[in-house]
């Protein structure tokens, strides 16, 4: 049995969205179906429940990040904190810009969501390019927080965004890769 295949089977693969060309990989099947779901969370849980790679404090990358990152921080007895698109956070924030294909995109952070000193691990559905979890980062760092490892389910190693993240010093945990 090989989770990794398990979990493979039930994402789809959306041909030509958001845009033409575009293979998008939606993981809502992994979630709509229980046993699967608890498996893609247990892989996760399991491996940050050892001592050494257990967090402080799970942060999750808006929107899909939210899902995953707030059920493992449950199951680890750890605080969630959440990284958002720009204009969502109420409180006072730190932000970081990044670009994209096209333009660019703003994440935020309250300030006062982790402490300096705090280990942090960051969780999101996909790694692409790499820019969302490096923004994230990013952010965390700013308020002198660590980021002890980057979580996800996807890589496309392709788009080279896994190797930049490991390049930029970024530990990064993935279970299914798709070319
Ligand atoms: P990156 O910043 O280029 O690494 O893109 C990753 C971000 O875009 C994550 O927040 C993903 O949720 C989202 N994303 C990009 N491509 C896909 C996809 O094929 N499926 C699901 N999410 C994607």
């Amino acid at each position: 049995f090989s989770v990794s295949d398990y979990l493979r089977d039930h994402i789809r693969t959306v041909p030509d969205w958001p845009a033409p060309g575009v293979q998008f990989r939606d993981i809502t099947p992994l979630l709509q179906n229980p046993r699967v779901f608890r498996v893609l969370i247990d892989a996760f849980v399991h491996r940050y429940m050892a001592p050494e790679l257990r967090p402080d404090v799970v942060a999750g990358l808006d929107a899909r990040g939210f899902i995953l990152g707030s059920v493992v921080a449950y199951e680890l007895n750890v605080g969630f904190v959440p990284i958002r698109k720009k204009g969502k956070l109420p409180f006072d924030t730190v932000a970081e810009t990044y670009e994209l294909e096209y333009g660019s995109a703003t994440v935020e952070l309250h300030t006062d969501a982790v402490q300096a000193g705090q280990r942090v691990l960051l969780i999101d559905d996909l790694i692409a390019t790499g820019g969302t979890m490096m923004a994230g980062k990013k952010l965390l760092e700013k308020l002198g927080a660590t980021v002890t490892e980057g979580a996800a389910i996807v890589d496309l190693p392709e788009l080279g965004g896994s190797a930049r993240l490991r390049e930029g010093g970024l530990k990064l945990f993935t279970l299914v890769e798709f070319d």
